[in-house]
């Protein structure tokens, strides 16, 4: 017997008796419902799926096409057919015209069944053709992974959201989300981890918002959230409780990997007033995230950020940086206790056309603020290693270069320098990265993740500027640190009769296994003194000054020469 629900729009209980006889017989289990109002159809249409409908023409309360017309606005798919006795022929027409799939008269009932038939097959197929066709439009408008809106459905609930905004004079917000560490996992378990861990986050980052916001996946690594209803400080918020949900690593197979974001936020109507402005302003907050230690920014016009001058300098950097305008000055770092050469620290120096050659203070902090302190550093440690590879009787000298906090977001750092690496045929141990005392304080899980695998490479670490800041010794053990780097106003600070930071200092890092290397030595009295402190080498002034590369390998080989003689 095949389950048949039948919702039977009749006044006449003995013609609705007979129908439902009929379709029996043929083999249905049938369950049936009988209505003769307009009242009593919406009824049954909102409280049961049925499998067809059939209609009586004419009814006193009610008319067949009436009927018709309100089951369509129920269910435009609904197999639905005629059964009446006193329709003429031009009613039937009219009826069919109407949208109904199929007339019988009451005096031919053996036609029902056929007729029934036919129609359920029929609205089968419908069926079919609607779900093929939703699953086209999921295909078009949905990620498929994570069932989330893609960028054209988001553009489009964007469109509808800010008129409703408009309207309610309300704001409303767009984070857009940038992850790093996805690499990191599907690079070691593959990419159906990495799958994993997007359908968790999703499902996070869904329990974190509202049942109004919206989350979309703009592409693999990109998402965005739209927050109805919000401003800048919701968004903000909003945007602070991601980020630190986002801080919590994923443990996969025992494995624990830290997945964190960059949030760019824009807010209409302060910051766009279409749709595509504000997805366009929310992606260009993003790089402005993290060059204030949050993992957040809320986007700012061009015209604030950027005084006249700021904007031409960010011009010429590029420019400078396309015409390979910045280049390095070395200074040694020498052992104190034999004379060697420990290593030589690249210093930034931007040869400016116009302005000469220009030091690091002039310019770093704003490269720092820009997407070039990557690719900069890549190319400095490039030349570096080119510059100090084995020549003229000099063997390899290590160098060390500075590595700023921002290029430690960039999960592809350590491949990165791999490369380097490899295209010099240098051991990584040639290489020193330093890295100041703040990363000490930060726990962004991806800049430790980035240290540890750079650590793991054999890339020497140092902790540059120690002892600048607050107290940070309690925090030295938790890293895996080579070197030590102790600041030079700890190092000139220091008295004959007060050297009791200076001592401990190079105490507890002895005591952690690191070379210590005292900075900005001024004099031989200081020399004399660390050498007591049995600080390991030192680098400044009294030693060496900055120099371009021929120099300081010449004083490099001279003094090698003269330790050995
Ligand atoms: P830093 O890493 O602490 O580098 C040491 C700075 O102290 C250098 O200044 C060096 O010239 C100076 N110095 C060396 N010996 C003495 C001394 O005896 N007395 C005094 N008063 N100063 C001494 P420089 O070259 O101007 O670099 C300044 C800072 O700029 C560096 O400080 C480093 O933080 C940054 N920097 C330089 N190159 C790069 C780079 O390629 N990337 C990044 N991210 N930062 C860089
Ligand atoms: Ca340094
Ligand atoms: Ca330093």
């Amino acid at each position: 017997m095949i389950p048949l629900r039948v919702l039977l729009i009749e006044d006449s209980r003995d013609d609705a008796a007979l129908v439902v006889r009929e379709l029996s017989r043929a083999g249905y289990a049938v369950t049936s419902e009988r209505v003769d109002t307009p009242e009593a159809l919406s009824l049954a249409l909102k409280r049961h799926r049925w499998d067809i409908a059939i209609a009586d023409y004419t009814m006193p309360a009610f008319n067949g096409a009436a009927a018709l017309s309100l089951v369509r606005e129920y269910d435009p798919d609904l197999a639905f057919i005629f059964v009446s006795g006193t329709i003429g022929e031009d009613a039937a027409v009219a009826a069919m015209q109407t949208g109904a799939q199929d007339y019988i008269s009451k005096s031919n009932l053996t036609r029902l069944v056929p007729a029934v038939e036919s129609q359920l097959r029929k609205a089968a197929g419908r069926l079919a053709r609607a779900q093929a066709d939703a699953e086209l439009l999921k295909v078009a408008y949905r990620d498929a992974l994570t069932d989330l809106p893609n960028r054209v459905l988001l553009h489009d609930r964007l469109r509808q959201a800010i008129l409703a905004a408009q309207r309610a004079r309300k704001s409303l917000a767009l984070i857009v989300v940038d992850l790093d560490g996805l690499k990191a996992v599907s690079g070691s378990l593959g990419p159906e981890a990495a799958d994993v861990v997007i359908r968790t986050l999703t499902t996070r980052l869904r329990a974190l918002l509202r049942e109004v916001d919206t989350v979309a996946r703009l592409g693999a690594d990109q998402f965005a959230l739209m927050l109805p209803e919000t401003g800048s400080a919701g968004a903000v918020r909003a945007a602070r409780k991601v980020s630190q949900d986002l801080a919590d690593p994923y443990t996969i197979e025992g494995q624990s990997f830290p997945v964190t974001g960059r949030l760019g936020i824009a807010v209409f109507p302060e910051h766009a007033s279409h749709a595509d402005e504000l997805l366009q302003k929310a992606e260009r907050a993003v790089p402005g995230a993290g060059s204030d230690g949050a993992d957040y920014a809320v986007f700012v016009p061009a015209g604030d950020r950027d005084t006249k001058g700021r904007l031409g300098l960010v011009t010429e950097l590029r420019e400078g940086f396309e015409r390979n305008q910045f280049s390095s000055d070395y200074q040694p770092i020498v052992h104190l206790e034999t004379g060697r050469v420990l290593s030589v620290e690249a210093l930034a120096r931007w040869n400016h056309p116009s302005h000469g050659r220009l030091q690091p203070a002039d310019f770093i902090e704003l490269v720092e603020q820009t997407w070039l302190i990557e690719p900069l550093t890549i190319r400095l440690i490039d030349r570096a290693l080119a510059e100090w590879a084995p020549r003229d009787g000099l063997p390899w000298v290590s160098v060390a270069v500075n590595l700023s906090l921002r290029s430690l977001r960039d999960p592809d750092l350590p491949d990165r320098i791999a490369d380097v690496l490899r295209r010099h045929e240098a051991a990584p141990s040639a290489l020193v990265l330093e890295i100041t005392e703040h990363i000490l304080r930060q726990d962004t899980p991806r800049a430790l993740s980035c240290l540890s695998r750079l650590h793991g490479m054999g890339v020497t670490l140092a902790v540059d500027n120690f002892g600048r800041g607050e107290s940070l010794a309690g925090h030295l053990r938790h890293l895996s640190i080579n070197r030590l780097k102790i600041d030079r106003t700890l190092v000139n600070g220091a008295t004959a009769g007060d050297d009791a930071n200076l001592r401990s200092t190079i105490d507890l890092a002895h005591s952690l296994n690191m070379i210590v290397v005292a900075e900005g030595v001024e004099s031989t009295a200081t020399l004399d003194r660390l050498r007591e402190l049995t600080c390991d080498a030192a680098q400044g002034y009294v030693i060496a000054k900055p120099a371009p590369a021929a120099e300081t390998r010449r004083w490099v080989t001279h003094r090698n020469a003269t330790r050995q003689a």
